[in-house]
């Protein structure tokens, strides 16, 4: 039978009502013909709320102690520990929801699958699949259910894969597997040119190309996960992007499937908007210090610029749970001209030629505000911008430069 890995996003499995609705809609893949592999994240906002309770469980016994300075941070490897818990409680809910339904099915956290890691806490990267178990119990005629976001380290340490890492668990256990494909469902149809929810103009993409989507998924589009499409990429994994609940081939349901065999001119254009990430300038030279604090603190860069005479570079926050420190030994590492700011974010335009000086210059023109630093790769324009800035300028660039814009149309699929 082929094997399909299906994996159902937070919101999907919200509440036991919703998670009763997958266990159905993974009854009926079953049903269809197919071996099933399911990877499930955390319900809602667990891993939220339980990154909440490690700081409030990281406050020094007499809170007044602390002062002014910053509050301590939870240790990156008991965070792994704790957050890998979220994805278990809706593995094992999933499992015994499809045993309901008369089905066999047996659920595995990340370790158990195989899933080996790097030895980084917080956001490993995934070095190697051994899913024997999995093969096993397919091979028994199980259903598997399989805890997203997590893996084993090679030192045997629990590691957690980065927020938004159960797309790649997905990913890579397809890759492993050898599955006909990859299908992510969430709370939106597919891929758009944009967030919906930032920008309501956004178009629908039926198809992609995996250089763009890891583009995409790169400068922050949360649709689909980074490494993910890495790995699909290297792999040749389809991957399909659904919303949860949609039958496929249904009159009017809508996907996105992200291949090499795209029929489209692969002269697309997306916006992207990425919040939450610092701002950090130098003199030139500081770049050898200030890489060794980024490497002893584990501090992942986006883009890093030195110039003859300045070193800049963004850093994203949302993979940072220990920023306060990282900061503090910034700041303590007596770095020349350093400046470190937060509350700004990534605006991107992602495409074919989007680096053409004319694009460029078309972007930077209708901005209403100055951008702190401007990146310009052969498929990608960025800006860092304000926080608040951000939106805004995604719709104006979405009208402007995306697939809306009237010279722009043929750019779109
Ligand atoms: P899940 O929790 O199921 O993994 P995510 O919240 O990570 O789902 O991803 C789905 C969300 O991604 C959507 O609700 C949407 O707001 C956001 N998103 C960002 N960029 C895009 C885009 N280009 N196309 C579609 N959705 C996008
Ligand atoms: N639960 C994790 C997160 O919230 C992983 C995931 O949802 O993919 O980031
Ligand atoms: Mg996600």
């Amino acid at each position: 039978m082929p094997i399909v890995v299906q994996k159902y996003g937070g919101s999907s499995v919200a509440d036991i009502g919703k998670l009763r609705s997958v266990a159905d809609q993974v009854a009926r893949t079953r049903a269809a013909g197919n071996d099933v592999v399911v990877v499930v994240s955390a319900m809602g906002k667990t891993t939220d709320n339980l990154l909440g309770l490690a700081r409030e469980a990281a406050l020094p016994p007499d809170a007044s102690v602390a002062g002014g300075s910053a509050p301590p941070e939870p240790a990156k490897r008991e965070l792994d520990m704790l957050l890998s818990t979220g994805e278990r409680v809706s593995m094992s809910l999933l499992s015994i929801a499809i045993h309901a339904r008369g089905l066999d099915a047996v659920s595995f956290t990340g370790s158990q699958s195989g899933i080996i890691t790097n030895d980084r806490h917080f956001d490993a990267r995934i070095i190697e699949v051994r899913p024997h178990r999995i093969e096993d119990e397919l091979a028994r005629g199980r259903i598997v259910i399989v805890a997203g976001y997590q893996g084993m380290s090679y030192k045997r340490e629990i590691t957690t894969l980065g927020r938004g890492g159960s797309d790649t668990t997905a990913v890579a256990l397809a890759a492993a597997l050898g599955a006909e494909r990859c299908e992510i469902y969430s709370d939106v149809d597919g891929v758009y040119s944009a967030d919906p929810r930032i920008v309501p103009d956004a178009r629908h993409l039926p198809e992609l190309d995996y250089e763009t989507m890891q583009e995409m998924a790169e400068c922050g589009a949360k649709v689909l996960n980074a490494q993910a499409v890495e790995w699909a990429r290297r792999h040749k994994v389809a991957i399909i992007a659904r919303k949860t609940g949609d039958v496929a081939g249904r009159p009017g349901v809508r996907e996105t499937v992200v291949s090499n065999e795209t029929s489209a001119d692969g002269s697309r254009r997306a916006v992207v908007v990425q919040k939450n990430l610092a701002l950090v300038c130098a003199e030139r030279s500081a770049a050898a210090r200030l890489a060794a604090v980024a490497e002893r603190m584990s501090l992942p860069f986006g883009d890093l610029t030195l110039g003859p005479r300045e070193l800049v570079a963004w850093t994203p926050l949302l993979n940072v749970p220990n920023w306060g420190e990282v900061r503090a030994e910034l700041e303590a590492a007596s770095l020349n001209g350093l400046s470190v700011r937060e509350g700004h974010g990534l605006l991107s335009l992602v495409g074919v030629e989007v680096g053409l000086p004319s694009v460029v210059g078309a972007a930077l023109a209708c901005l209403d505000a100055t951008p702190e630093l401007v990146f310009s790769h052969p498929l990608r324009l960025s800006c860092v911008l304000p926080d608040a800035a951000l939106d805004a300028a995604a719709r104006v660039w979405h009208e402007r430069l995306g697939p809306c814009a009237g010279a722009a149309d043929r750019l779109t699929a």
